[in-house]
């Protein structure tokens, strides 16, 4: 099971709200060893009211990107087709319902399923 700091989540969150109404995308990222998120990498992307999308190209080819996260300004934590298709990626990715909290943040594995982490304190 992946974990994350509960101060990384709410990094994301404080990220997430500064930019509404757009969606936010970053990578997270670990140790894919230890399953554990350890931060927050920002990336260029290119954001709408509507969607958000990782320029591809500018994805660090890197060992510690373990995940990614985005945000839904105006709807729930549900991931769309499109979503699932850019979760192939990663084997832990999160979304942000609107409002962001923990509470509304889900969390699926590189199938697109539904998947529990557990959140450390600090
Ligand atoms: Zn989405």
């Amino acid at each position: 099971m992946w974990k994350i700091k509960q101060s990384v989540l709410l990094n994301a969150i404080l990220a997430a709200n500064n930019f509404l109404p757009e969606e936010f995308v970053c990578l997270l990222g670990g140790d894919k060893k230890k399953n554990e998120v350890s931060e927050i990498v920002f990336v260029p992307s290119e954001t709408s009211e509507d969607s958000a999308s990782i320029n591809t190209l500018s994805i660090p080819f890197d060992e510690t990107i373990v995940g990614s996260l985005h945000s839904h300004p105006f709807t729930s934590g549900t991931a769309s087709e499109e979503d699932k298709r850019f979760f192939g990626k990663y084997s832990l990715n999160i979304i942000l319902g609107h409002p962001y909290t923990i509470e509304n943040a889900q969390f699926f594995d590189e199938k697109g399923n539904r998947t529990q982490i557990l959140i450390l304190e600090g």
